[in-house]
């Protein structure tokens, strides 16, 4: 590589051999990864270079597309699989340019992709569900997160490499415009700034526990600041409903259900209904953008909404399967939370569900418990969302066709039996 003015045209005079060989001038050259072109802007280089990572992403994805869509792998493999080998693609060189949210968005939005598909909302247009809420759920950090920590990292070990960037670290260039050490110092500042157990001076810490802090710190950061950002409305209101019901603390029932491949499916429903991704009828509306006023098309009840706690408390269409898991529950939990489920609204009974915390009450049994030989909670209410979901999805494609069509509106009110009496309180009292 030679830098020089005009230095193309001053190579091209003569002519380049190596043993014998012919070395031909070129304008651009990819070395690690990265294509050098005559001309190149240093300051873009960061951003190429994340360019790059979406589209590596985005290929690597496509290769893995089918084995990630598979409903019936579990999903506690198939997110292991993603964090060995489609996240080291993703985050290659983020120690160059990690440690900026917009430089690392494109290759989030290919990592959404990712996630979604595994838990099965993996059409192409489809936005049900919060992004974040479903990175946490599944364990896998963002990337602007691991490119912070990579990038710090680096900044805190480089005093001791025998390479140019001690000297760097050590003689800061005086420069108007940011450079590699002054942007990380002034990164690490940023996101450590008060928070609690972060050292003033962060340049006496080990690499490995500035990299661990400043992670944590991002990653409180990001659930702090969730109602600021400019996102879709209805995934801002799902990720507010998984940080209120604490759902993270339940979310190991992912990797207590590897073994459970006749359950594969129900898992993914569950983690879908958690942060906000199950297609109901009101969100299938909702994302096809048409408007929520035909109410339920499994029960055919037009002054009832398709919404989750309907579906899952409520709905008539789900009467037998919804007995077997009450009747299930009921044997799994004592008598004293049991009671105090049946008092609750519908929105936190659907918490509670879920695996959900609502107030200081929670299933105790929801999650699996290695001494016991009983089914846990998260198992019955997965097996329920399997039995009612190929149902479901049909009632709701049927009702967006003919929603659709010329008189699609009219013919669903008629199609909808009358139904006078007003909806009555659940019977959950199964022994009566
Ligand atoms: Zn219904």
């Amino acid at each position: 590589m030679a830098f020089a003015k005009d230095c193309e045209n001053k190579l091209r005079r003569k002519s380049w051999s190596l043993c014998g060989q012919m070395v031909p001038v070129v304008t651009s050259y990819k070395y690690l990864g990265l294509v050098f072109q005559s001309g190149v802007e240093v300051s873009d280089l960061p951003k190429r270079m994340a360019t790059e990572r979406k589209v590596c992403l985005t290929r690597a994805y496509y290769a893995m597309r089918g084995f990630l869509s598979y409903t019936t792998i579990p999903l506690s493999i198939q997110t292991q699989v993603t964090k060995a080998s489609l996240l080291p693609v993703a985050t290659y060189g983020g120690e160059l340019w990690g440690m900026c949210k917009t430089r690392c968005a494109g290759v989030q939005k290919e990592l959404n992709k990712v996630m979604r598909t595994m838990v099965g909302i993996w059409q192409c247009a489809d936005k049900r569900g919060s992004p974040e809420a479903l990175s946490r759920e599944l364990g896998i950090s963002s990337i602007h997160e691991i490119g912070s920590g990579a990038r710090a990292r680096l900044w805190s070990k480089s005093p001791t490499l025998k390479t140019v960037l001690r000297e760097l670290q050590m003689n800061p260039m005086k420069s108007k415009s940011e450079t590699w050490v002054t942007g990380s110092t002034s990164g690490i500042k940023l996101y450590s700034k008060g928070v609690e157990g972060f050292p003033k001076d962060f340049s006496l810490m080990k690499p490995e526990d500035l990299c661990t802090k400043l992670r944590n710190a991002i990653s409180e950061d990001e659930k702090r600041k969730h109602g600021e950002q400019k996102v879709d409305v209805a995934a801002k209101k799902s990720f507010t409903v998984y940080l209120q019901s604490d759902y993270f603390a339940t979310r190991a029932f992912i990797d207590q259900s590897v073994g459970c491949l006749h359950l594969a499916q129900g898992v993914k429903l569950l983690v879908q209904c958690r942060v906000g991704g199950f297609l109901t009828g009101s969100r299938a509306k909702h994302f096809s953008g048409l408007v929520d006023s035909m109410g339920c098309q499994s029960c055919r009840r037009d002054d009832m909404k398709c919404s989750l706690p309907h579906i899952l408390l409520r709905c008539r269409m789900w009467v037998n399967p919804r007995k077997t898991m009450f009747s299930k529950l009921r044997h799994l939990e004592t008598a004293v939370i049991f009671d105090s489920f049946n008092r609750l609204p519908v929105g936190s009974q659907t918490a509670m569900l879920l695996g959900g915390k609502v107030g200081e009450l929670r299933f105790e049994h929801w999650l699996g418990d290695p001494q016991s030989v009983q089914e846990p909670g998260f198992k019955i209410v997965a097996e329920f969302l399997m039995s009612v979901y190929d149902g479901l999805k049909q009632h709701i494609g049927e009702s967006m066709i003919e929603s659709r069509g010329p008189k699609g509106h009219g013919n669903l009110l008629n199609l909808a039996e009358p139904l006078q009496e007003s909806e009555e309180p659940l019977d959950l009292d199964l022994d009566r």
